[in-house]
């Protein structure tokens, strides 16, 4: 079924009668081409990429829950491309150029807005910073654009730009960036691969690899053993406990991050800003409630709720930035597991196990990269080479000492 507004219209005058459910629930097979573990975005965007671009079939996607109950269905929905390393911002402005035609590939209203995204700056030094950053940007094909405090005024009126500790001098805006609706993004691929053959099994958790003579020959899981020429893990939060049982130990901690969201309030924020004397990351949802995070708790967890302390640090950072925000009641908070690696950068590679291929280390910045995550795991896993963009995201680099350190804070993942 195509959707488009005609059918819309259509459905209205019938009763609703006619929608039909956005993908199959199919029994396992013997044996596919290629196996995707997790069927968040990233897994469900290589299973799409695969039958669609490079015209493979006999997939399935495992996913030991439902549809979109992993990070895909757990962030901030903040998608920008404001990176600057090499290893880096090619691929993510590869993803933004995705994203932008996202709605017509999929058929299906991911709520893509570009509604720009805004990095306060606070100092000299972090001016000087931003104006490197924002002309890397340019330099690779990006957007950018370094606006004073007045110009910060304009669109931010409400903004305390004199604060004593923190005055705002102005920021660097990526007016291209913006936020998507996080679940749809899950269910439009998932809706697309479906089409195109795939088979999406839920409830369907991966408990073991079959590996003979170097080989990965396929995965056992709760529905029973599932034979594969190629494996392809893709478990974000879950990344070190699946390869563990393959017997890999990877260079990624499991780190819990919270994420808050206020009851709706008139439309007051045009679009997504940050705080840049701490981390602290805000935008306004159409239904009106304030969306925003900040940092890690700062400890390894596996579970999908974090503390109190971090709670109120992210409560100070909120109000430091605007203090009118003390007034909004806040409505509810999540957490989510994040795959965090050592340098803040993803991993998508080849492993030393013939047929088995990884995907992770996304730290909290995966949402934004799910289309070019996809497509260049779809690229790698259908022709054994790097997509051009993804080249530098290798497994064995912590050993070669080619880190892809972003935000220059070494080898702590905590810290990025
Ligand atoms: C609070 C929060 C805020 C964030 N904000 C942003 C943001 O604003 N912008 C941004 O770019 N990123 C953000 N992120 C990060 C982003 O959400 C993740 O990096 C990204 O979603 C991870 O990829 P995924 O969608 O494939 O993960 P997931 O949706 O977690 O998919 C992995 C899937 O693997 C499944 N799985 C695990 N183990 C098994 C197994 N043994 N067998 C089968 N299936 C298994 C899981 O059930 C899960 O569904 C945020 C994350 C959180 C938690």
């Amino acid at each position: 079924m195509r959707y488009s507004g005609f059918q819309i219209i259509k459905e209205a005058l019938t009763g609703h009668r006619g929608w039909r459910p956005q993908w199959r629930d199919p029994d396992p097979q013997p044996e596919y081409d290629y196996v995707i573990i997790g069927g968040g975005g990233h897994g469900l965007a290589t299973a799409y990429y695969l039958a669609r671009t490079f015209g493979q079939s006999r997939i399935a996607v495992l996913e030991k829950g439902w549809i979109g109950g992993g990070n895909v269905g757990r962030n901030t929905t903040i998608v920008r491309s404001n990176y600057m390393l090499d290893g880096n911002l090619p691929f993510y402005e590869f993803s933004l150029r995705l994203w932008e035609g996202l709605e017509q590939e999929l058929n299906y209203n991911v709520m893509m807005s570009q509604r720009g995204v805004l990095n306060l700056m606070h100092s000299d030094t972090q001016r000087d910073d931003y104006i490197r950053r924002g002309n890397a940007m340019i330099l690779n094909g990006a957007d950018a654009e370094l606006l004073d405090q007045k110009q910060v005024l304009d669109r931010y009126p409400f903004l305390n730009v004199n604060n004593a500790r923190f005055p705002v001098m102005g920021g660097l805006l990526q007016p291209r960036a913006g936020t998507a609706r996080h679940d749809a993004v899950a269910w439009g691929y998932a809706r697309a691969a479906d089409a195109l053959g795939v088979d999406i099994l839920q409830n369907c958790e991966v408990t073991g690899f079959r590996i003979e003579n170097g080989r990965c020959r396929g995965v056992d899981t709760s529905r029973g053993f599932i034979g594969a020429k190629k494996v392809g893990a893709c478990v974000a939060g879950a990344s070190s406990t699946v390869m563990a049982r393959a017997g890999m130990r990877l260079p990624i901690e499991s780190h819990v991050l919270q994420a808050f969201v206020t009851e709706g309030l008139k439309p007051v924020l045009p679009g997504v800003i940050t705080f840049g004397a701490g981390h602290f990351y805000c935008s306004q949802s159409d239904k009106g409630g304030l969306v925003f995070g900040a940092n890690l708790d700062g400890y390894n967890s596996y579970a999908q709720r974090g503390n109190l302390p971090t709670v109120e640090d992210v409560m100070e950072e909120a109000i430091a930035m605007f203090p009118m925000l003390c007034r909004a009641r806040l409505l509810r908070s999540w957490g989510g597991v994040m795959d965090m690696s050592m340098d803040g950068s993803p991993i998508i590679d080849r492993t030393d196990i013939d047929g088995l291929y990884f995907n992770g280390g996304w730290c909290y910045g995966g949402f934004k990269a799910t289309p070019a995550s996809g497509f260049a795991y779809a690229h790698l896993l259908a022709t054994d080479t790097p997509h051009e963009t993804a080249t530098a995201f290798r497994l064995n680099r912590f050993e070669t000492g080619h880190m892809i350190d972003e935000k220059g804070e070494g080898n702590q993942p905590n810290l990025h």
